[in-house]
Order: structure tokens, then sequence, then C-alpha cells
């Protein structure tokens, strides 16, 4: 399939369609659950510095709650589409509920490009977004988050211009928030770490330990970062990182036998996850390809930067020790690298049960915020890393039990558990 004629929502559709089939689903859940329930479709009317007033269009898309109000981010994007929103939406009820949260799927968007505006601009459109939709979204309801090109800044405007509409304190109403303004503490480490905590326990299975273990992993923005330094905290050797070089505009991979130092490096990377090439290299990283994290000699990969990074062009230049990939990035191994990975028999475990620790923090956000108290960095690690522990455990005991690959243990578990509660609720 071409990168044009690729259809996200379609995707999703089609991974539906190939467990509901499994799961031997009734019609009736398989046709609820393979469209979104609702979605709402609105134009923002917003008024540019320059005295003109540009409209943009923008969506929400609930896919179920039959779990618990929605939950999933907004992106600002000028190539933004419905039908990938309607995939991530789609995406994200299985991701919350293979974390065993009790949440939903939903995602937003926002058909502009925040590059190109002023920070005035941004927030006209971020409160006017809340403007249109403050009716159908709520801490009960759907709750949004950051996503591609919004952050907290945008977070903050969003709650503001609901808490005006609604006239109190609604703290709920969105994640992802400052941390001195109702965000959780241990949000930033969530996802990375998440990986670790899953990694270890598949360690554990395989009765393999950190002190043996070498990885290598794309990327060194948050997620790469945080699952880097957890990972050698636990004794793991870790010899190459990439990242981006926004000067030759390229990707480049940094390798040391002797290992990668995470602080080291992170004090000579910028806001945006790209190592600065002269200095690494005075502190004895050799510089390589941006496909070269890949070809490692080492156990474990971590593709932890973006989508579609193991493809069929490179999947074959992963060499024969590694028999662990885990995925920090979301959709970073395509469908045709993964066939070829299992014919390899290597491990794979899934993107969207590897790294819900974001998810999962943004839920004990979502619970600090609605009770008003806020809990200590040590406690939402605690219980992160027990919610992780336990969804790999659900996924690897399904995945042994069944001699499936855990990809398919974790679409089976989530599928079956919302449609359970579509059922339970009686809407079946
Ligand atoms: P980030 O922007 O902080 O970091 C991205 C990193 O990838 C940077 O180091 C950048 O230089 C690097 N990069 C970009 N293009 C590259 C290329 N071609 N080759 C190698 N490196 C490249 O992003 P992040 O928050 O760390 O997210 C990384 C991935 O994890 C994304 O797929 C994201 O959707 C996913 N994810 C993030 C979270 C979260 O909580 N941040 C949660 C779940 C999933």
């Amino acid at each position: 399939m071409s990168e044009e004629d690729y259809n996200p929502y379609k995707e999703a559709q089609e991974q539906f369609d190939r467990i509901a089939e499994k799961c031997d689903l009734d019609e009736s859940i398989r046709d609820l659950l393979r469209e979104p329930i609702k979605e709402y479709h609105f134009n923002l009317p917003v008024k540019m510095d320059d005295g003109s007033t540009e409209v943009f269009k923008a969506y929400r898309v609930q896919h179920n709650d039959a779990l618990g109000p929605c939950k999933g981010g907004i992106r600002f994007h000028p190539e933004e589409t419905i039908d990938t929103i309607r995939a991530l939406a789609i995406w994200m009820t299985w991701k919350t509920a293979v974390a065993d949260l009790p949440l939903g799927g939903g995602k937003g968007g926002v058909i502009c490009d925040p590059r190109e505006m002023s920070e005035r601009e941004q927030e006209r459109v971020s409160r006017e977004y809340i403007k249109q939709i403050n009716k159908n979204i709520g801490p009960l309801q759907d709750v949004p988050a950051p996503d591609v090109m919004t952050s907290a800044k945008h977070m903050l405007w969003m709650m503001d211009e609901y808490e005006n509409i609604r006239g109190g304190r609604y703290p709920g109403v969105i994640t992802g928030k400052p941390k001195d303004m109702g965000g959780s503490k241990g949000r930033t480490e969530a996802t990375g770490y998440g990986v670790i905590y899953v990694l270890r326990e598949l360690l554990n299975e395989l009765d393999r330990d950190f002190e043996d273990t070498t990885a290598s992993v794309q990327g060194f923005g948050n997620v790469a970062q945080h699952a880097a330094e957890l990972f050698t905290e636990y004794g793991g050797k870790l010899v190459s990182v990439s990242c981006w070089d926004q000067e030759d505009k390229k990707p480049y991979s940094y390798y040391r036998e002797s290992g990668v130092d995470v602080d080291e490096l992170r004090n000579i990377t910028d806001e945006y996850g790209s190592i600065d090439k002269e200095k690494a290299k005075e502190k004895g990283y050799e510089r390589l390809s941006g496909e070269d994290w890949l070809k490692q000699e080492v156990d474990v990969l971590i593709p932890a930067a973006l989508e579609n990074a193991i493809n069929k062009d490179n999947v074959k230049e992963i060499p024969e020790s590694v028999d662990i990939i885990i995925s920090g990035a979301n959709g970073p191994i395509t469908t045709e690298a993964d066939d070829i990975l299992k014919d390899r028999d290597l491990l794979v475990v899934p993107d969207f049960l590897a790294n819900a620790g974001g998810v999962t923090c943004s839920y004990f956000e979502q619970v600090q915020s609605n009770q008003n108290y806020y809990w200590s960095k040590e406690e939402v690690l605690e219980k992160l890393d027990s919610k992780m522990t336990n969804a790999f455990h659900e996924v690897w005991n399904l995945s042994q039990e069944e001699d499936i690959r855990m990809k398919e243990a974790a679409y089976i578990i989530s599928i079956k558990r919302v449609a359970e509660a579509c059922k339970a609720r009686g809407w079946l």
C-alpha cells in the first residue's frame, strides 16, 4: 500500500474486524465498535492579529464510552483529517481498556498550523474550540489532553474557557495541565518509565535480567530519555540512541561501545530531543546514520520516536541478536514489517500496551483533579508501576495460554472488555 493510499481509519477497522472474527463477536457489537459512537464537526471563527477572521475546521470524535468517560488528545495540525482522528479515537479505546482504566476512547483536532500563528491566535483557537464543544465534553463525559502541537498552555486556556462558561472550577475537564495548575507529578516520566516496567516484567518471565541485557533506542525525546534513564538505572547497557538533526535535516544515531550515559547526553540535548553532534563527538560518541540504531547487535530495540520506523525496507537489517522489540512510539512498526518479525519469532510488545503509561498517568491526573487532592511523585509512580505490571501480565498470560502473539492477546483483552461493558449496560 502506498503512503497516499494509507487510511488509518480503514487500518483501525481492519484490525478490529480480524479480532472480532476471532472473538466471535455478535454482528450488533461489531457494528457498534467499528465506528465512533459520536462525532462533532464544527467551525471555529477566529479573529487573527491583523484584524481578519479565519475559519478553522475542528473535530471531536468519541469512539466508545462504555467503560468510562472518553479520553484522548486534541491535535493542532494543518494536515489533520477526520479519518486520522477517528482511527486515533478507536486506538485510544483499546489502549485505555488494555490498561484496565475506567475510560473510553476519544480524540480531537483543529486543522491549523500553530507554527504560523501567534500565541494570542493559538489562545483564541483553543478558547473557541471549547466554546463550540463545551456541552459535549466534561470531567464525567470526555476529557481531552495535549497531542501533536498542543501542550500544557493550550490545555490551561481550554480549562479556563470551560470554567468561564460553566461558572465554577473544573480542573478534571482536561489533563496535561502545568504541574502547579492541576497537572500530575510523574507525567513527564510516565510513558518512558511505563515501557521499562513492562520490559522488566517480560525479562522476569524469560528468566533474564537487566545486567545481561543490551538495548538501542530510536529517539531521544521525552519517551526515549525516560525509557533510557530507567533501563540503565535497572542495570541494562544502552549502546545507542538516535535523534533528528535540525541543522542537517536528517536523523543520526549516536553509538558508544562503553554505553550511553543518559544524563551526560541529556545535558547536550535541546528541548526538541536533538543532540548536539559536536559535543557528542567530544564525549566519545560515534555518529552513525539515522537507521543504524536498529542495526546494533543488542538484545532489545526500543523505537521511541515516530511511526513507521521499522518498515519492509529496513526490517531485514535487524540483527539476529535482537529478540525483543518494545514500542515506546505509537505505530512504529508497519504491518508488513510486523509480519516479517512474526516469521522470525521475535517478541514484539505492542505499542498500545507498552506506551500506555502516558494515558494511565493522565487518568491519575483526572482522579487527582476531580478530588482536588494531589499525590506525591512516588505515589504516582508506584500506582503507575502496579497498573503497567498488571496490564502486562494479563496480556502475557493470554498469549502463553493461547499460543498467540502479545499484540493479538492485547487486542482480544481490550475488545472483549469494551464489548462486555456495552452488553452489561444493556446497549445490545
Ligand atoms: P518528542 O518530540 O519529545 O521526541 C521525539 C524524538 O524523536 C526526538 O528526540 C526527535 O529528535 C526524534 N526524532 C524525530 N524524527 C526522527 C527520526 N527520523 N529518526 C530518529 N529520531 C527522530 O516526542 P515523545 O513525546 O518522546 O514521543 C515519541 C513517540 O511516543 C511518539 O510516537 C508519540 O506519539 C509516542 N507517545 C508519546 C507519549 C508521551 O507521553 N509523550 C505517550 C504515548 C506515546
